[in-house]
């Protein structure tokens, strides 16, 4: 299998707002289809997917435009476990049976419990959620069982020791990551080749921010290799680890898919000058992030206040733009400031950012 996956989590959106936590209606499924086809066309066939992307509409797109129009066994589709939904054991069957639902399949290439941490991963397994998976593959209803982690290499290193049955570990990886005391991008993916786990890579790109980079950094990428776009580098940076089995990009856009295509067709390792540059032009990236948001939006659902997080922590990343600010808010978003601080968008932020205190950065910005 080629190396490229489609990650359904920022689909295109009819109003050029890559990335809002919005419904069907406004994901562009005449774009999508186009964007699907040429993937499709091209040799590449995995597909990810997930129980919230788009609010469930990620998973019927991915039903419209591939699976009711191409035949199953051509393509691969990974959805995944909500943990976070599930109470108690007799939740995860009708989740997993609306999954295939929304699909229309009758069953998953690969299933994952999603965003595993510590704490969810000590609440699966109070619960059954192994186990679980564990059944749906002697059923035939899954073929490959994983997770995706957002933790410390440890844990890691000890949910892999305590679960053999594990097949794949969905890790963020990313060159701006790769040595990040949080993310813990390169000790977490030493672990997984300890243990003789293949890697699938989420963030590649980091939430797109590594597909443009501030002057210097671009500049430095530049001088050694002009051709290769900056996504291009983050993507071939992915790519190289040996043990890395798929790598992650959400496509929106026609000029996207194609530069993605160009990228794995003629994939090659990086050199150690390349590598060298990498970390110099990282260097410069972090000075720039003010806030590691990868616009996942994991925060949004259920949010009392209707703060769209990710958009207004995109603004402060970039210039201050008080126009967009006001738009956002126009489209009926609530303010920054009306955040009650009831601290659940941060129970479910796979990069642990202090949200509630960004927001008052925000309100500072934008508001006074
Ligand atoms: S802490 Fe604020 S932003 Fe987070 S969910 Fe509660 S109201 Fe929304
Ligand atoms: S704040 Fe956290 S959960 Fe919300 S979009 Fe950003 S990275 Fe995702």
């Amino acid at each position: 299998m080629k190396k490229l996956g489609f990650g359904l989590m920022r689909l295109p959106l009819k109003e050029g707002f890559t990335g809002a936590h919005l419904a069907s209606p406004d994901i562009d499924l005449e774009l999508l289809k186009e964007i699907i086809d040429i993937f499709l066309t091209e040799g590449f066939s995995y597909f990810d997917t997930a129980f919230p992307y788009h609010q469930g509409c990620s998973e019927t797109a991915l039903r419209e435009l591939a699976v009711r129009r191409r035949p199953r066994e051509s393509f691969t589709v990974t959805d995944k476990l909500p943990c976070w939904e599930i109470a108690s054991p007799d939740d995860f069957s009708p989740i997993f049976k609306l999954q295939l639902e929304r699909c229309g399949v009758d069953y998953f290439d690969y299933y994952f419990l999603h965003s595993l941490d510590a704490v969810s991963c000590a609440r699966m397994e109070k619960l059954g959620g192994f186990e679980f998976l564990q059944s749906l593959k002697r059923e035939g209803k899954i073929k490959h069982i994983g997770f995706s982690f957002h933790d410390g290499a440890e844990v890691l290193d000890a949910i892999l020791s305590r679960h053999p049955e594990v097949e794949y570990v969905q890790l963020q990886i990313n060159y701006l990551d790769w040595e990040n005391p949080l993310v813990q991008s390169r000790r977490c993916y030493e672990v997984c080749c300890r243990h003789g786990r293949p890697v699938i890579v989420m963030e590649p790109v980091k939430g797109g921010s590594l597909a443009s980079l501030p002057a210097e950094a671009a500049g430095i990428l530049r001088e050694l290799n002009p051709e290769l776009t900056p996504a291009g580098w983050a993507l071939r940076f992915a790519a190289s680890l040996p043990n890395v089995f798929m790598v992650l990009s959400g496509m929106n856009t026609l000029a996207q898919i194609k530069e993605n295509v160009k990228t794995f067709d003629s994939l090659e390792p990086l050199s150690a000058k390349e590598l060298e540059a990498l970390k110099r032009a990282a260097a410069v990236v972090s000075r720039h992030i003010v806030i590691p948001c990868t616009s996942c939006h994991y925060c949004t659902d259920g949010c009392p206040a209707h703060i769209c997080i990710p958009e207004y922590f995109a603004l402060c990343n970039s210039i201050y733009n008080l126009s967009a600010y006001q738009e956002l808010l126009e489209r009926g978003f609530g303010m920054a400031s009306e955040c009650i601080g009831c601290g659940q968008c941060e129970a479910r932020c796979p990069q642990h950012i202090p949200i509630i205190e960004h927001l008052k950065k925000v309100v500072d910005i934008f508001e006074s």
